[in-house]
């Protein structure tokens, strides 16, 4: 007889890590099932100061130390992709790939969110030859270069002065002419080499077989000016990850709703992390999230 687990968490990021480390100390059978690479958006981060315990530390080695915390724990890694989900009574099947399944009594969907795109003519065309989604995976191609980044929040800033490490001149390119990123960060962007270029927006990406040149539009002004540079790093925000099911309740940007126990409108299926509709995205949030959502299962099930 296939195996039931009581809980399937999808997607391997701080929210998804943490449902795991709650449910196992718990005691509930838990398995994490991930269509890419642990640690999700979190590991493209190259410097994170705002996580408690941690002056400064990548993303990827606290993922990473999470990922382990999770592994001596003996919780399961399954690397495939949830499809849909048949929502039975008292046990749920997964629908993976290649017509595998997975059955659980209880979800946790944790599949955080992707980062937008810019949709003008050329990035596509570029992506991996001058244009990136991130900093932190790809700015070492960069070294010595000329590149721009585009966006005004915190990814946008914090990948400007990351690459002013690297490249020799960076261009940060926001739509407005304030930033949306935390003071600290618009005090360090001030105090660096970035150069801002403010109310602009890309009109376009070109090059011969890579990257070579931007199209800039003043929003103001409608003056269309074109800057030379290798790289052009998009940071705009992020898109949820919640059509994994049909039928879930989201807001009118697509982030799921939950009650505070991170119940959906699915009975027994449970969202936690930046998937969610909420006011803060940020690490700790995602954890405190999938570590709710776990002990809300734990209650009921146990
Ligand atoms: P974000 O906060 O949503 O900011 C997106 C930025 O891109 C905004 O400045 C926005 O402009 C701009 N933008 C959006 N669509 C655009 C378009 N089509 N063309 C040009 N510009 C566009 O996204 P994020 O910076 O990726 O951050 C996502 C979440 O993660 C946030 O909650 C953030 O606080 C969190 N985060 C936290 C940290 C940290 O605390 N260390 C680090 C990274 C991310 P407007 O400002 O005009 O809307």
């Amino acid at each position: 007889m296939e195996k039931i687990y009581d809980v399937a968490i999808i997607g391997a990021g701080p929210a998804g890590l943490t449902a795991a480390l709650y449910c196992a100390r718990a005691g509930l059978d838990c398995v994490i099932i991930e269509k890419s690479a642990v640690g999700g958006l979190a590991v493209t981060t190259s410097d994170i100061e705002n996580y408690p315990g941690f002056k400064h530390i990548d993303g990827f080695s606290l993922c990473y130390q999470m990922m382990e915390q999770c592994q001596s724990l003996n919780v399961p890694f399954v690397f495939d992709e949830a499809l849909s989900l048949e929502n039975g009574k008292d046990v749920k099947t997964l629908l993976l790939s290649q017509d595998k399944t997975l059955l659980c009594k209880k979800v946790i969907l944790t599949s955080g969110a992707t980062p937008r795109k810019l949709g003008v003519d050329g990035e596509g065309e570029f992506i991996g030859r001058g244009v990136s989604y991130c900093a932190t995976c790809d700015g070492n191609f960069f070294k010595g270069k000329t590149v721009a980044v585009i966006g005004g929040g915190n990814t946008a800033v914090e990948d400007a002065l990351y690459l002013e490490k690297l490249a020799a001149k960076v261009y940060l390119v926001h739509r407005r002419n304030a930033l949306r990123a935390d003071k600290i960060l618009g005090e360090r962007l001030a105090s660096s080499a970035v150069i801002p270029i403010w109310d602009s927006v890309v009109a376009k990406i070109s090059g011969s077989d890579k990257v070579s040149e931007m199209t800039l539009k003043n929003v103001k002004t409608d003056t269309l000016t074109d800057v030379s540079v290798d790289g052009v790093f998009v940071a705009i925000g992020q898109s949820p990850n919640s059509q994994v099911f049909e039928g879930l309740n989201c807001d009118a940007s697509g982030y799921v709703l939950t009650d505070e126990e991170m119940h959906t409108n699915i009975d027994g299926v449970y969202c936690a992390g930046d998937v969610r509709s909420k006011s803060l995205r940020q690490i700790v949030t995602a954890c405190a999230d999938g570590a709710i959502a776990a002990a809300a299962i734990a209650r009921e099930i146990l």
